[in-house]
């Protein structure tokens, strides 16, 4: 008989969630002109829009709250955070920001000449907003695999050695600022690298004279599938092989809304301090002083808590990806068109598989988004030609290989019931995908348009 597992934690405070009616929703979606990003919270029922920010904090983390020394410099709180980050990641230079497009943005200014290559593994939104805003150009060097929302590769979040030694053959290592490796690559659908991916790539970079830096703000979740997937992990802690990752890094940018259990927070971790002094010169003008950056010391406080605390034991990995798989394995097993392996944070719904008949330009993966709110009152979000936006030189929409729907599961907030009425609703959706319409922009903002954008739909 297999087992059953449950959450490793039980609720102390409960927050009431707004049912609606489906007139009621249809209502709320043409409001929001079709993106569920411009919803109001409180007509929305289970909230998979992001799991930035909406974890559940922890009793110990609220408590560590009352202790926040809100002194303007060199803050009690600010020297926690320091330790919990050098404990757990090891880095010894620590920048607080107020969340992780902020440390990209220091990171970005302070290695990014104009004129330069980044080369990275698939991209995020804000951190090629803030590289080619430095005037560096982004390029993608993940594995192939990543790119095939059916491929089973179990690491797709790895980066392809020849590809980026052909980047920097062709541009020479001097043009290249650094390498953007980021754990758990988030639009792959939260795929990891591997641990001899990661060693590769640290050896390859050392051996040309180029930083590697990391956007490390799932590597807890990258750790857990090393030790479930690579040989010679499965008996090592999640603690030991998050380290072992940093390890193989120059420095890091972290969303503190991730990963580490806080509603806000985030940092720029580096080894070498004469960087560090560059960073923070920046600090001071974009965020706050090199002490608190961005966050109250409350704030640090409950992040340095929040940093041990994911770490712990390993059940918190387990439970946190395990929920996510949970919900994946439920519309797999119906035959429903989602990215595999299931990743680390939410379950991604191949729209382009789902709604063939809707063409790129007119946005399925917006319409299927769209479709499952008015469904059940479930918001998710796209990820896909809308987020992608369009190529600066041709002005086109970039047209990416996935056009994905993004449930993504909060961390600690939800129990397995809220996912079965998840998975119900989209099965239902799917089975009446013939109906569902595609999208035009009435509004399109000239940058990171997926936030604010307005559309219509075409029929
Ligand atoms: C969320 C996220 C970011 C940006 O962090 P913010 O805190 O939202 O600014 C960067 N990289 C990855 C992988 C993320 O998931």
């Amino acid at each position: 008989m297999t087992r059953s597992w449950a959450e490793p934690w039980k609720i102390k405070m409960v927050e009431p969630l707004t049912m609606t009616t489906r007139t009621e929703r249809e209502e709320a979606i043409r409001a929001a002109h079709y993106n569920t990003f411009l919803l109001k919270s409180d007509d929305v029922y289970i909230d998979l829009l992001t799991d930035s920010g909406t974890s559940a904090m922890s009793d110990r983390q609220w408590s560590a709250m009352m202790l926040g020394d809100e002194s303007y410099a060199g803050a009690r709180s600010f020297y926690k955070l320091v330790d919990a980050v050098h404990d757990i990641y090891g880095y010894e230079e620590l920048i607080p920001t107020h969340q992780g497009r902020g440390a990209e943005h220091l990171l970005s200014q302070i290695l990014i000449k104009p004129g330069d290559v980044v080369p990275g593994n698939m991209y995020f939104t804000t951190t090629r907003f803030h590289q080619e805003r430095a005037g560096g150009k982004f390029v993608d060097v993940i594995i192939d695999e990543a790119h095939d929302p059916k491929s089973m590769h179990p690491f797709k979040g790895n980066i392809d050695l020849a590809k980026l030694a052909a980047v920097v053959d062709e541009v020479g290592s001097e043009r290249v600022a650094y390498v953007s490796f980021e754990t758990n690559v988030n639009l792959a659908g939260g795929q990891p690298a591997s641990m001899a991916n990661i060693k590769a790539v640290y050896a390859y970079c050392e051996s040309v004279d180029i930083l590697v830096m990391l956007d490390a703000t799932r590597a807890l979740e990258n750790a857990y599938f090393i030790q479930q997937r690579e040989a010679g992990y499965e008996d090592r802690s999640i603690a030991s092989i998050l380290r072992q990752i940093a390890d193989h890094s120059h420095g890091a940018t972290v969303s503190s809304k991730k990963d580490n259990l806080v509603n806000i927070g985030g940092f720029l971790a580096l080894r070498d301090p004469d960087l560090a002094r560059e960073a923070r010169a920046l600090l001071v003008a974009f965020e706050g002083l090199h002490t608190y950056g961005g966050m109250a010391g409350r704030d640090m406080e409950a992040l340095a808590e929040g940093i041990r605390e994911m770490v712990a034991t390993d059940d918190h990995a387990r439970s946190r990806v395990g929920q996510v798989e949970y919900l994946g394995d439920k519309l797999i097993k119906y035959g429903v068109p989602v990215v595999k392996p299931i990743g680390g944070h939410g379950v991604f719904l191949d729209a382009a598989a789902i709604l063939p008949h809707i063409p790129l330009d007119e946005f399925p993966a917006q319409a299927l988004a769209a479709a499952i709110y008015v469904d059940s009152g479930v918001r998710g979000m796209e990820r896909g030609n809308v987020s992608a936006g369009r190529d600066p030189v041709t002005g086109k929409n970039r047209h990416p290989k996935l056009e994905l729907v993004r449930l993504t599961i909060p961390r600690r907030v939800y129990t397995q019931s809220h996912m079965d009425v998840v998975a119900e609703s989209v099965i239902e959706v799917y089975e009446q995908a013939e109906t569902i319409t595609g999208l035009r922009f009435t509004y399109e903002p000239e940058s990171l348009r997926f936030f604010q954008a307005e559309f219509e739909s075409v029929s």
